[in-house]
């Protein structure tokens, strides 16, 4: 026979199941953030402490945004498009590390990635369909040149070598405001944990039962996905053409740019990396769209514990040799 006290034990047990499972929730939050939209998703059973990580999260990607926006005039970014032309502007450790991790980026991958494309970059404007004149591209298109930043270690300072040079870090800045909220995140105790920002994001731990799955966009058919990756700790980020662009004529005009050219970059339609950490894969993946197929593949092929997905200019969907032979 079972006791009474047992039944009561019994219940209070499940009773105590039933408010940890009751309370245990994903916890969700989503909001535009550096010209883009944010989702913040984890698990924890601790609502109050949830309420303080998300305002946390927020708080540092707002930060962030004010900092390295090239649209804010009062941000550090701009500080230095206004100034660093006449004078070494002394800059946050931050703003300064991003500024030569993207100069390692252009060294990496022969001047694909560079900061400096913002020199022609600027004259495009392409809600308002406006694009430079190729005498405004000819014009510009010297201070395109990573070679024109000269970093002072000890100051914390950014100084450009030439006038017309302008920054921009929108192909990075993302890819590190995601590493920061998942730091943000463990400091904080959470195991599992999705972070995006637009095409940028990183799937910490796992989605319950099973690892996260993370759906990459076709590039030219909105209603159906080109593929869906199970990921758990690894960082995505994918760089289209269809992100924000305008057609004129038959061509498509886009936010990434060639440096040698100042036009959009024509080798890719999208470029997916996975890797250990968002700044890379968000650099990465713009690197790789302007490589294009050939040149991208070697470059990812050569760098250890990262892996892509192109899709090329015809639509043609290539991966690295890695995901190739898992494919099989
Ligand atoms: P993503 O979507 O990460 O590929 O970033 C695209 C953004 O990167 C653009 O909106 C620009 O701000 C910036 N960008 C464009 N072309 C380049 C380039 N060649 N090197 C570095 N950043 C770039
Ligand atoms: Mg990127």
């Amino acid at each position: 026979m079972i006791s009474k006290a047992k039944i009561h034990s019994a219940i209070l047990v499940m009773a105590l199941l039933f408010s940890e499972y009751a309370s245990a929730e994903w916890q969700l939050r989503e909001f535009n953030v550096m010209g883009t939209r944010a989702r913040v998703e984890f698990w924890s059973t601790d609502k109050a402490l949830s309420a303080t990580l998300h305002e946390q999260v927020e708080a540092d990607m707002r930060r962030i945004d004010a900092s390295m926006s090239p649209y804010k005039p009062d941000s550090e970014l701009s500080a230095i498009n206004q100034k660093a032309a006449e004078q070494a502007v002394v800059v946050s450790r931050e703003l300064f590390a991003l500024i030569k991790r993207s100069i390692d980026y252009s060294q990496l991958t022969s001047g694909a990635f560079d900061i400096t494309f913002s020199s022609v970059g600027f004259f495009y404007d392409y809600r308002q369909h406006q694009r430079p004149s190729s005498e405004q591209i000819e014009k510009h298109l010297a201070g395109i040149n990573y070679r024109h930043l000269v970093l002072n270690d000890e100051q914390g300072s950014v100084k450009f070598k030439s006038k017309g040079v302008r920054i921009d870090l929108g192909g990075i800045a993302k890819g590190h405001a995601v590493d920061r909220a998942i730091d943000i995140l463990k400091r904080g105790g959470i195991k599992h944990a999705y972070v995006s920002a637009g095409g940028d994001s990183y799937a910490l731990g796992n989605r319950g039962d099973r690892p996260w799955m993370i759906a990459i966009k076709h590039p030219r058919d909105k209603t159906r996905s080109l593929l869906t990756i199970p990921l758990e700790n690894l960082a995505i980020s994918t760089s289209g053409d269809y992100e924000r662009y305008f057609d004129e004529n038959g061509v498509r005009y886009h936010h990434i740019i060639n440096p040698k050219t100042g036009d959009s970059a024509r080798n890719s339609q999208s470029v997916t990396i996975l890797a250990d950490n968002s700044t890379d894969a968000d650099a990465l993946s713009t690197s790789v769209f302007v490589l294009g197929p050939e040149k991208g593949l070697q470059l990812i092929d050569k760098t250890p514990n990262v892996s892509a997905v192109i899709v090329d200019k015809d639509g043609k969907v290539h991966y690295s040799s890695d995901l190739v032979s898992i494919d099989q």
